[in-house]
C-alpha cells in the first residue's frame, strides 16, 4: 500500500451479546475518499458495528487501520489512532464557545504531542476546522445557542482537530432541515477527499445524493454492497425494505 492510501479493513468482525450476535462475521473494506453509507432496518447492527470499530463494545475479528490492529484496543487509543465518531445526540460543551470546544478537542491529544505540536500548529488546525465546518463567524458563541445542525458540524470539527482520518457519523442529518442536510452533505464532501467517512443513515434521499458507496446490514450481516444504484436494484435489499 503506497503513500496517501489509508485504509480500514474489517475482517470477520463479530459482537456477541450473551450468545446473540448483533454483528456477525462482517467484512468491510474502506479506503481514503470513501463516503460510505451504512444502512439497514432497525436492529440490523449498524450502531453495534460502529461501536465495535471504535472500541465501545468488545468484538472479535480484525479491524486493520492502515496496518494497525484496532480490535482489543480501548476506545481512547482508537480515537488517538485517528478513528473518530459522532453520536445521534451531539455531545458538545454547551456552556463553552465553539472555539473552546474545538480547543478542548484538540487538547485531548496535547499530552502525547506536546513536544511535536506547537500552540500555533493547534491554532491553525482549529482555524481550518472553523472554516471547513462553516462555523468561523460563530467562534465566540456558546455551543448551547447553536442550531441543531451547527452542533453536528461542531462535533465533526472536533474530530477534525483530533486528526481523525476515519470518521463514523451516526445519523448526522436526523432532525435537520432540508438546507442543513444539503450543507452537511457538502461538508462531508469537503472533508471526505483525504479521509474515510462512514455515515449511518436512514435518510435515503440524502444517501442517494452523497454516498459514493453503500453497505446494507441485516441481522448483523452484510446483505449487499455497492453503488447506490447497485444496492437499490438488489432484490435482497428490496425484500428487506419492502418486507416481502
Ligand atoms: P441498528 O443500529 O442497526 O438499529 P443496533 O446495533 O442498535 O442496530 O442493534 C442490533 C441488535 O443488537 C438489536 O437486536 C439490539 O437489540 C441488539 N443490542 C444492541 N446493543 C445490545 C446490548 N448492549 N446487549 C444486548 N443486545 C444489544
Amino acid at each position: 500500500v503506497g503513500m496517501g492510501s489509508e485504509y480500514l479493513e474489517v475482517r470477520n468482525l463479530t459482537v456477541d451479546f450473551d450468545g446473540f450476535k448483533a454483528v456477525s462475521g462482517v467484512d468491510l473494506t474502506l479506503v481514503q475518499g470513501d463516503l460510505r453509507f451504512l444502512i439497514g432496518p432497525n436492529g440490523a447492527g449498524k450502531t453495534t458495528l460502529v461501536d465495535a470499530i471504535t472500541g465501545l463494545v468488545p468484538a472479535t475479528g480484525s479491524v486493520d487501520k492502515s496496518g494497525v490492529e484496532l480490535v482489543g484496543k480501548p476506545a481512547h487509543k482508537i480515537a488517538k489512532l485517528g478513528v473518530g465518531r459522532t453520536f445521534q445526540t451531539a455531545s458538545v460543551f454547551e456552556e463553552l464557545s465553539v472555539l473552546q470546544n474545538l480547543d478542548i478537542a484538540a487538547g485531548a491529544h496535547r499530552s502525547a504531542w506536546s513536544l511535536l505540536r506547537t500552540r500555533r500548529f493547534v491554532e491553525s488546525k482549529i482555524e481550518e476546522a472553523l472554516e471547513v465546518t462553516g462555523l468561523a463567524a460563530l467562534r465566540d458563541q456558546p455551543a448551547g445557542v447553536l442550531a441543531h445542525g451547527q452542533k453536528q458540524w461542531l462535533e465533526i470539527g472536533m474530530l477534525l482537530v483530533q486528526d481523525a482520518t476515519v470518521l463514523l457519523l451516526d445519523e448526522p442529518v436526523a432532525g435537520m432541515s432540508h438546507e442543513e442536510r444539503e450543507e452537511t452533505g457538502q461538508l462531508l464532501r469537503r472533508i471526505g477527499g483525504e479521509r474515510t467517512v462512514v455515515v449511518v443513515e436512514h435518510d435515503m434521499d440524502f444517501m442517494r445524493q452523497f454516498a459514493t458507496s453503500v453497505t446494507v446490514l441485516h441481522g448483523g450481516k452484510i446483505l449487499s454492497e455497492g453503488t447506490v444504484a447497485q444496492v437499490q436494484a438488489d432484490p435482497r435489499v428490496q425484500a428487506v425494505y419492502l418486507g416481502t
